[in-house]
């Protein structure tokens, strides 16, 4: 995701390689790299123009300040660094502030009402269902879902199908009048005992009139504390479009992007907040009803910037684990990250990453590996069992101090032979092993995960 603006942001950092200060030449140079980039992401024109501007006024800025304090200004991070820092925060006060919020009603007065608006195909049913999951995991909600588009029996199946599966009622009425069904729900909740709906309204191919009235006909007459537009990012600025006429229509609180775990150029994702004025609020990173997360600005920025996102990271961990291995994986990561890390951790670091999905998201979101996943670290589940294998020749004490296979070569021959692999495999593997130790101990003398420690603040 977002391969083309990272990768101008990277050209940039590379650019400044070697540099030692910064001149208004430099910055001119880097922030073409930039505008290319952004506008090759679909990025509006408007805000790749405003968002290098703001970056220039700032960088400029620095290069008066240095001169100003003559020979003692120098500056102590390296120019790139600094460049970077000033793109990092200017990306993240395009995407941001934080703003997860949902509004609430209060219960004695009746149900909070979440209106979910959308274009047709842009995941509205299925992020309808992501939201009533993480309303009752996150906040205890009881949800009620209401199929308010009548004229798709097969957007009814479907949200039938997830009430099912998330144990929650659903309100539907095939063919009905949209505008009742939604009331219907408000009396149909406190009957149920539900306490937050969520409407998932009809879509259309292109925003048409007739959607319009009917949409603002329930905002109307239900009264809804919360509208949402859900949004695809993978049509770019076409959804910041789409989302500006829905804004005009009917003052939507908030975005909830979808499809961010495919090969969306990232535009709209940083576009949406600056023409509109509206938050995104939560994104979709999956088909899984566990795939909505809250939005992060911070953490795309530096996806973007290529320093990883260890919060997003820990998060998909989490959510991946059951409440024992949770448990086991928090004693792990403390002993890891205290600087011990043998053959057994490894394997299990393994395991759990091929549990968690895509190697090559992974590696993106680890600080590391800004650039993309190293050539001989993919690892799919015949590899994963070959490297299992291998480990379960080795001997215990081998397990525990794998340095003794580097001093004892006879060793590497040994356990290729019983774990009918070559000496060539068995050395590819403990080098992986070490590039992971490696990571773990720089972790470890970051104090755990420090990864802007590097930038100045
Ligand atoms: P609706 O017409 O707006 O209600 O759209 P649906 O909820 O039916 O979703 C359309 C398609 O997009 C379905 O195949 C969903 O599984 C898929 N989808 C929705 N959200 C995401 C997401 O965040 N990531 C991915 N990869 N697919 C998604």
């Amino acid at each position: 995701m977002f391969d083309v603006v990272a990768k101008g942001f990277r050209d940039v950092r590379m650019r400044f390689e070697g540099k030692r200060e910064l001149t208004e030449e430099n910055i001119d140079e880097a922030l073409k790299d930039i505008r290319r980039s952004m506008l090759e992401a679909d990025v509006n024109f408007r805000i790749a123009k405003d968002f290098i501007g703001r970056v220039k006024d700032k960088a400029l800025g620095e290069v008066v300040k240095v001169k100003a304090k003559g020979s003692q200004g120098k500056m102590e991070v390296s120019p790139g660094d600094h460049f970077v820092k000033i793109c990092h925060d200017e990306l993240e006060a395009l995407m941001g502030p934080v703003d997860s919020s949902i509004v609430f009603a209060n219960p004695r007065v009746g149900p909070t009402k979440i209106m979910m608006v959308g274009l047709q195909g842009s995941g509205k049913t299925t992020t309808t269902g992501k939201l009533a999951k993480l309303l009752m995991d996150q906040h205890g909600k009881k949800p009620l879902l209401v199929g308010a588009d009548v004229y798709r029996p097969a957007a009814i199946e479907q949200l039938r199908v997830l009430g099912e599966q998330l144990g929650v009622p659903v309100h539907a009425v095939e063919g009905g009048d949209p505008v009742k069904v939604c009331n219907d729900a408000v009396a149909l909740a406190k009957e149920k005992d539900r306490d937050v709906i969520l409407f998932d309204t009809a879509g259309r191919l292109a925003v048409d009139d007739v959607l319009m009235n009917e949409l603002e006909q329930i905002v109307s007459t239900t009264t809804p504390e919360n509208i949402f537009l859900v949004a695809d990012a993978m049509i770019g600025q076409d959804a910041v479009n789409t989302a500006k006429e829905f804004n005009s229509r009917l003052e939507i609180d908030g975005f909830i992007m979808t499809k961010l775990d495919g090969d969306a150029r990232g535009g709209a994702a940083l576009s949406i907040k600056e023409v509109t004025g509206k938050p995104i609020k939560f994104i979709g990173v999956g088909e899984k009803l566990d795939d909505l997360e809250e939005f992060r600005p911070e953490g795309l920025a530096n996806r973007i910037l290529g320093f990883g996102d260890v919060m997003g990271l820990m998060n998909k961990f989490e959510r991946s684990l059951s409440e024992e291995d949770a448990q086991r994986a928090e004693k792990d990561a403390m002993r890891m990250l205290s600087g011990e890390f043998d053959f057994n951790d490894f394997y299990n670091q393994l395991e759990q990453i091929s549990k968690l999905g895509s190697m090559n998201e992974l590696m993106e979101m680890m600080p590391f590996f800004g650039g993309g996943m190293p050539a001989d670290a993919n690892i799919d589940d015949s590899e994963l069992s070959k490297i299992r294998a291998i480990i379960q020749s080795m001997t215990t004490r081998e397990k525990k101090d794998p340095d003794l296979l580097t001093r004892q070569p006879g060793r590497v021959r040994r356990i290729a032979k019983g774990s009918g692999s070559d000496k060539e495999k068995v050395e590819q593997v403990i080098q992986q092993f070490n590039m992971m130790r490696g990571m773990m101990q720089q972790f470890s003398s970051m104090g755990g995960g420090g990864l802007l420690g590097k930038i100045p603040g």
